[in-house]
């Protein structure tokens, strides 16, 4: 079996292999951390170590590059760990056990983590390697990107002076991205009162919905659970008027909610049950196209329950059913880029509250708050609080960027054909960088990977080889 250290370029796969030798999940950042400080001892660069673990190493121009302006390489030093029933790895303290399939590395029942190890391993390999050109380095290595880019956000930018970057978090070849979305949490109280009442309790059960991401996901035809059953309830309302025990849907913030459960207190039980029945299936038929699974189920019970008030009840059902949701406006830059869009992902019931929260989307940031005032407004309609937290920016597309220009004339020469530029509805670190200036330059590239985040998780040897080669030419030409 061929030997994962004699791949080409050789330098890169004996890091990786290194790296993937250390525990290094989300949360676990130390000992890789040392790791690149040890590396920059080691090999008599300056580094930093922030408190978040973070590390910053810095390399010299090489002969004749003394005088241009310096270039952030920038990849996350976190993995998703996941791994199958089988695997008797403890993520704590193991490393990981790599096989070579063909072209492809994989690690034996686990994630590989090669999102995003081998951008670690490029960079640690250009901060090694004496013999290349290029300008000042500012090799910058984040935490904890996968859980929520906590390193990154941390990270004390006044330490780079870079106003170019080569982010390595990507997983497809012939993709330059370009932009990302910044985003926020919006999460609002409703105050509720009940009284108890005895009487038929309807539990409606809208489920099979495809769910997905709710940014890059948003524009998929996938319905909100949630908001389909304000529909339901709103219908129902209008015929057969009711007390609202609970509506429960959704537990993450970042995910389309595919299911929710109502529970009402009616009478003729029998009857309100047909009702959803028939208006259901015409539900159904509508969305079938896009929402193949999708039913909705009821069950009655008798007993005492604490309903809402009736002002309660009707203002909620108002107030979900006209809420705004889903896509809100599309990129006039890039052509099928959702440019800004919201998800109420979760729907909590309490017994003095109910607790809506919403993922706000956008790759502008005048849209994104735009999009939170717009909210802020609506809510001010009703009694409630809200809670706004958990921004980040977004990286805005730029007409001009030399760096672009400059990566896909590189890998033209290579393939032949030039890469597509996108942009995607979803965060990256590039956003948190790019808010430092205005004039910051910034591309997000990086080797074929399939499978991330699961444990068939494969990347490509031979598009590893040449994604090194294509940044090393870049590197060369960044004068
Ligand atoms: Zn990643």
């Amino acid at each position: 079996m061929s030997n994962i250290l004699d791949l080409n370029p050789k330098n890169v796969f004996k890091y990786f292999s290194e790296i993937c030798s250390i525990p290094h999940g989300s949360g676990n950042m130390e000992k890789i951390s040392q790791y690149c400080m040890d590396f920059a001892q080691k090999h008599g660069l300056r580094a930093v170590r922030d408190a978040a673990n973070n590390v910053i190493i810095y390399k010299n121009a090489s002969p004749g590059y003394e005088d241009c302006a310096p270039v952030i390489l920038q990849g996350h030093l976190d993995m998703v760990c996941q791994k199958t029933d089988e695997s008797d790895i403890d993520f704590e303290c193991d490393g990981l056990e790599l096989f070579l399939d063909g072209d492809y590395i994989g690690a034996r029942g686990t994630t590989l983590g090669a999102d995003n190890g081998i951008a670690v391993a490029m960079m640690l390999a250009i901060l090694e390697d004496t013999a290349l050109c290029h300008p000042p380095v500012e090799a910058v290595f984040t935490t904890d990107e996968e859980v929520g880019m906590l390193g990154a956000v941390k990270l004390n930018m006044s330490l780079l002076s870079g106003r170019r970057m080569i982010n390595m978090d990507s997983e497809d070849p012939s993709v330059v991205t370009v932009s990302c979305a910044g985003g926020s949490d919006f999460s609002v109280n409703i105050p509720v009162t009940r009284r108890t009442v005895q009487g038929s309790c309807l539990e409606i059960r809208v489920s099979g919905l495809r769910g997905g991401h709710s940014g890059v996901e948003i524009n998929s035809g996938a319905v909100n659970a949630n908001i389909l059953m304000a529909r339901i309830l709103n219908k129902l309302y209008s015929e057969f008027p009711f007390d609202i025990v609970s509506i429960d849907g959704g537990d993450k913030g970042n995910a389309i909610t595919p299911a929710c459960c109502a529970k009402i207190v009616c009478e003729n039980a029998d009857g309100v049950a047909e009702y959803i029945e028939k208006y259901a299936a015409l539900i159904k038929e509508e969305i079938s196209s896009r929402e193949k699974g999708f039913s909705c189920t009821c069950n009655i019970f008798s007993g005492n329950f604490d309903v809402l008030m009736t002002p309660d009840t009707k203002t909620l059902i108002r107030t979900l059913l006209c809420v705004p949701n889903g896509v809100i406006d599309m990129s006039m830059e890039i052509a099928g880029l959702v440019e800004t869009s919201l998800n109420l992902g979760i729907l909590m019931t309490g017994e003095k509250a109910i607790n809506l929260s919403f993922a706000l989307r956008s790759n502008k940031m005048s849209a994104l708050k735009f999009l939170e005032e717009k909210m802020c407004a609506y809510f001010s309609n009703i009694e409630c609080d809200i809670k706004t937290g958990g921004s980040y920016p977004p990286w805005e597309y730029k007409n001009d960027s030399a760096l672009r220009d400059l990566y896909c004339e590189k890998y033209a020469e290579k393939y032949g054909t030039a890469p597509t530029v996108e942009a995607i509805h979803a965060g990256l670190e590039c956003g948190v960088f790019s808010a430092v200036s205005k004039d910051f330059d910034c591309i997000s590239i990086g080797p074929e990977m399939h499978g991330i985040h699961t444990v068939n998780e494969r990347l490509s040897v031979s598009s590893t080889a040449a994604t090194y080669d294509i940044v090393l030419k870049v590197l060369s030409e960044l004068k």
